[in-house]
């Protein structure tokens, strides 16, 4: 074990204690001036995605009131921000109709709500069901690709919006 003086991909250095061979250190050293952002950076950074995740889910009409702990709130607030923000973060990333996305957002809540039969009520209802959801959220954003690249956006759209009909009455 020795103390090092890195460089973090931030520009910001620290003092880091490293353990191993002396290869695996100097690739650690370098693994951190390459792609990893110093603790502060991190956690600045964290704090932003949490804000910009709020403004577009406020934005989009998302509003959750989850009952439970604060703990649980925060962490089923975590879990479904970051399942919707990937959907609309699609949007952005390629120039897709952003209409197509927020239809895709409605199925993403349709399944959870009526399939997954989750409580958007409850934090700890969310928090069981972590894996399930983002699991839906990628399957999604996947089809909806898909279907874009193979029929256009407005048929892509159409079929989201029949298929979240048809679970909406489930
Ligand atoms: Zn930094």
């Amino acid at each position: 074990m020795a103390k090092y003086t890195v460089t973090f991909s931030c520009g910001h250095t620290a003092t880091v204690e490293l353990f191993g061979k002396e290869t695996d250190r100097q690739r650690k050293i370098e693994w951190f001036g390459r792609e990893c952002k110093c603790k502060a950076c991190q956690e600045r950074e964290t704090v932003e995605f949490r804000t910009h995740c709020n403004t577009v889910l406020a934005d989009k009409g998302y509003k959750f009131n989850f009952n439970g702990t604060e703990k649980q709130v925060a962490y089923a607030e975590d879990i479904m921000g970051c399942a919707l923000i990937n959907i609309f973060n699609r949007a952005n990333k390629a120039a897709y109709d952003s209409e197509c996305w927020d239809a895709c957002a409605r199925f993403f809540m349709a399944i959870v709500t009526r399939v997954l039969k989750i409580d958007m009520n409850s934090a700890k209802s969310v928090i069981d069901s972590k894996i399930q959801i983002e699991a839906k959220s990628k399957a999604a954003i996947d089809t909806m690709s898909k279907l874009i690249t193979s029929k256009g956006t407005a048929e892509a759209m159409k079929m989201f919006d029949e298929q979240t009909a048809k679970v909406e009455v489930l």
